[in-house]
């Protein structure tokens, strides 16, 4: 999962790129990045937080009224400067890329970009894929005075030949800006607009919380598919260019995407409160009845506030998150992993003595995390503690470029509910349903396939076997 945002203002834009990275943090804290074209491109991006790696002398450095950023956490590709964002080449033009997502076909397409277009992938980044194919695709057309109709035929090259998922915005050297999703417009990417004096300014992102930071107005959401191209003197052309059945990722709505912004439509917070229904029905069904509700900060606030609404328990705050506790870059074992869960939160004894605890939070994918929590509540006096996760059990890997791909890491993947219980030193442990979330989105067509195995892009069992290799490596490394 990574943040990318793309603005073609009017003005120097690197202090809003920058803006939106911050708002944009939470979905990417290895590296930044950072883009802007003004005659040529101008690049800084490093690993680290976005609060790191740019300074105030960047700015006079990066001017320019048209750039990219990126933030990104490591999915496919090591963790290491060469394969931070954004990425550029200069020739057949400069284009300069971002992307959030994960392509299933890296092997096979670094073969044919080296065979046929003698383009030698460098990293293990697979942006430098999208990049060296749509470089390729521009190529094989005249450049000196190159058609919008080229432009979405090179990107429908691109979204033909490139398998899995992706959110794109890329910068073509004074001809324009394209941002483009797969065919089944599996991650996010919207799309904002804002009158400045000088004329019209166009902004692309994961999220709309940018947007309302920056001023933009929403226009709406890049559609599965669809090519959005905006040119040097701000016009914007669209085609919806390589398109098959759509399939948003459901996860957006449970975890990556802030409460505040607004996903096909929807704001992420009332989302989570329609998920708490069926949640909280599962729950009741189990003839559990706490005497508090509480969530795991912060991603689960609506989850437990709105089950404790529908169950009539009072909701309350049990669990205190310290906000300057930043992501431990290396967990190697479970010892470090509960090390860090415990530096992060802290119980509030008097509202947890002796009372009878649901504790909801929004998935459980290794169960260490909850496994400490409830050793936390229990020492806290809890007298029983019920946990909730607001997720269906995971039970396939993620292949899109979520972080939790290695199936033999799943705790619901390999355990029974009782085992998994157990496991924790749960008094229960209680799942969101899988029917429930599926008939939640019956109008939204969604990827549930973490929770069902069935996914949405062709995967035969050796592209899994070698994606989960590929993940076991990066995580090695
Ligand atoms: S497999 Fe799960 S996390 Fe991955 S895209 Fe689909 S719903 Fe999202």
């Amino acid at each position: 999962m990574c943040g990318i945002i793309g603005i073609a203002g009017q003005h120097d834009v690197f202090p809003e790129l920058h803006a939106g990275l911050l708002a944009l943090q939470h979905r990417g804290q290895d590296a930044a990045g950072i883009v802007t074209f003004n005659n040529t491109f101008k690049m800084k991006k490093g690993l680290g937080l976005v609060s790191t790696v740019f300074a105030e002398r960047h700015v006079p450095r990066l001017a320019g009224p048209m750039g990219l950023g990126h933030v990104r956490y490591a999915t496919q590709g090591s963790n290491e400067e060469l394969d931070a964002q954004p990425m550029a080449v200069n020739y057949p033009l400069g284009v300069a890329m971002v992307h959030n997502g994960n392509v299933t076909n890296f092997g096979q397409l670094r073969r044919s970009l080296y065979q046929e277009n003698h383009r030698l992938v460098q990293t293990t980044c697979d942006v430098e894929l999208i990049l060296y194919a749509l470089a390729a695709e521009l190529e094989t057309k005249n450049l000196s005075r190159i058609s919008v109709d080229e432009i979405f035929e090179c990107v429908a090259a691109v979204q033909r030949k490139v398998q899995g998922a992706y959110s794109v915005i890329a910068m073509i050297a004074n001809v324009g800006m394209v941002a483009f999703t797969d065919p089944r417009g599996i991650r996010p990417m919207v799309m904002g607009q804002r009158f400045d004096d000088e004329g019209p300014a166009y902004i692309f992102a994961s999220e709309t919380n940018v947007f309302d930071y920056l001023g933009f107005e929403r226009l709406r959401d890049v559609q599965a598919g669809e090519a959005v191209f905006v040119d040097m003197e701000r016009q914007v052309h669209t085609r919806i260019c390589e398109r098959a059945k759509p399939a948003f990722c459901v996860f957006e709505y449970i975890y990556f995407a802030l409460e505040d912004s607004v996903l096909h439509g929807r704001t992420v917070a009332g989302e989570r409160v329609r998920m708490s229904r069926p949640l909280a029905a599962t729950f009741a069904k189990s003839g559990l009845a706490p005497d508090i509700v509480i969530d795991v900060p912060s991603s689960a606030y609506f989850f437990a506030s709105g089950m404790a609404e529908s169950l009539e328990a009072p909701y309350r705050r049990g669990l205190v998150k310290n906000p300057h506790m930043g992501r431990s870059f290396i967990n190697p074992t479970q010892e470090a992993r509960e090390r860090t869960v415990r530096q992060k939160l802290n119980p509030i004894k008097d509202v947890i003595a002796g009372k009878k605890i649901a504790v909801v939070d929004d998935s459980i994918v290794r169960g260490t995390t909850a496994r400490h929590l409830v050793r936390m509540l229990k020492d806290a006096g809890a007298a029983e503690v019920y946990f909730v996760s607001a997720s269906p059990p995971f039970v396939h890997p993620c292949v899109y470029g979520i972080d939790m791909s290695i199936k033999r890491e799943m705790i619901a993947a390999n355990y029974s509910v009782k085992q998994i219980a157990r496991y924790m030193g749960a008094d229960a442990v209680v799942y969101q349903q899988l029917e429930d979330l599926q008939a939640l989105y019956s109008d939204l067509p969604c990827c549930f396939a973490c929770f069902s195995g069935v996914y949405p892009t062709e995967l035969s069992d050796r592209d899994l076997e070698e994606l989960e290799q590929e993940r076991v490596c990066s995580k090695n490394k």
